[in-house]
């Protein structure tokens, strides 16, 4: 029996993990550096996959939660050429839960409930110490000792060094959010074309993508090939010389869709950085990671869902186990088989979505919607 597990990271794989260690009677203690739940927006929408993010949440008992919870309707997905011509328009059949779509903050509620997480607590360090567990050291100058440190600190994760020396870079794709409020009042032409799920639009070497949360919420991505300082002569605060920058770069496109930008409210950066394919480690006793931690990949619809079932999957690894540190090697080669192929599917679909071939990214789409 492991008696001392930490979590680092309340993120989606953070939160299952402890989800399903207390669900086997397991304590664990997680530690989150945003000072409250909600002290940053929450993000988009998510589709979790039957067998994916759905079984995760069936292993930690929410499923029936998180069916009441969903946008099964969400599912759909329209593609537009840039002039606006509908290419595609795909909607899912009655009944249909494959992917439905529910709101980031929505699930995080769900996995957060009687989660004790101790908030404001910023991990800087572990380091295992031979034979005595696993110190942790905190931006606060605490410090404490696990026998297990989980590491589900996402994309420039504290507790990877342990580990792996793999630092993430840049894929040479950028994204750049923004979003737009009460569509179905304020704009219901956008609402119109944005549908109950999502739409997209791709160019040479950029796209739009919109897609609706709930409450009448849209979120937009323009993602577009660029260097890393693209934006060096640009105020990323200043939300109208951003716009005015993707309006002239989107130059040419059907009105409807750059309307998606000229309504747009806050821009966020986002430039799509990976870790390495595949991404392994010599194990290390009372260490893991897990989650964007473990492989940053492009967002294509898959980084939540493998985060989830790998929270679940660890913390019954370990449950099942006599010797934890065994549980933990087996979790941590099941992940690295699943997790290296996605990788390099995500990595190779991010390259035909953003590409200088437009119908890369339709002839992507035919090939992952079901018929
Ligand atoms: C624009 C966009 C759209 C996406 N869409 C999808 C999608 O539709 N479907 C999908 O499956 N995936 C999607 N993804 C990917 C998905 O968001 C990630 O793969 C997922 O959030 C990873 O979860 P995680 O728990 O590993 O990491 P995170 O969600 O990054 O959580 C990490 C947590 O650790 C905390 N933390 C970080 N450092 C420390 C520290 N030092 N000490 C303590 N706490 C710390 C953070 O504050 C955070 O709460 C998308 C990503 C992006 C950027």
């Amino acid at each position: 029996m492991m008696h001392r597990i930490a979590v680092v990271g309340a993120g989606m794989a953070g939160l299952t993990l402890a989800r399903v260690l207390r669900r086997h009677g397991h304590p664990v203690t997680v530690f989150e550096r945003d000072p409250a739940p909600d002290a940053r927006p929450p993000g988009g929408t998510l589709d979790l996959h039957e067998g994916m993010g759905q079984l995760a949440l069936d292993k930690a008992g929410l499923l029936a939660e998180f069916r009441a919870l969903s946008r099964p309707e969400g599912q759909a997905m329209r593609i537009l050429d840039v002039d606006g011509t509908v290419l595609r328009d795909w909607r899912p059949r009655a009944g249909d839960r494959a992917n439905p779509e529910i709101d980031r903050g929505r699930l995080r509620d769900l996995l957060l409930g009687p989660l004790d997480v101790q908030w404001g607590r910023s991990v800087t360090e572990v380091a295992p110490v031979a034979g005595n567990g696993t110190l942790v050291r905190f931006a606060d100058g605490g410090q404490e000792t696990f026998d297990l440190v989980a590491g589900a600190d996402g994309a420039w994760s504290r507790v990877r060094p342990a580990v792996s020396p793999a630092t993430p870079h840049y894929t040479g794709v950028t994204m750049v959010e923004t979003a737009l409020d009460d569509v179905d009042t304020r704009h219901p032409g956008l609402a119109r074309l944005v549908g109950d799920g999502s739409v997209a639009a791709y160019g040479v070497n950029r796209g739009l993508v919109a897609q609706r949360n709930s409450g009448g919420h849209v979120k937009v991505y323009a993602q577009f090939r660029a260097p890393l300082d693209w934006h060096a002569h640009l105020d990323l605060a200043d939300a109208e010389a951003v716009r005015s920058h993707l309006l002239t770069m989107f130059d040419g496109w059907a009105g409807p869709l750059l309307d998606l930008l000229r309504h747009g409210t806050a821009f966020v950066h986002r430039p799509v950085h990976v870790l390495p394919v595949p991404h392994t480690w010599d194990h290390v006793p009372g260490v893991t990671l897990l989650g964007d931690a473990a492989h940053l990949m492009p967002p294509l619809g898959v980084g939540a869902n493998l985060a989830m079932l790998e929270g679940a999957e660890l913390a019954e690894s370990i449950a099942a186990s006599h010797d934890p540190y065994e549980g933990v090697r087996a979790f941590e080669e099941r992940m690295w088989a699943r997790a290296g192929k996605w990788a390099a599917i995500t990595a190779a679909g991010l390259e035909r979505l953003v590409s200088p071939d437009p119908a890369q990214a339709i002839a992507l789409f035919d090939e992952v919607q079901p018929g």
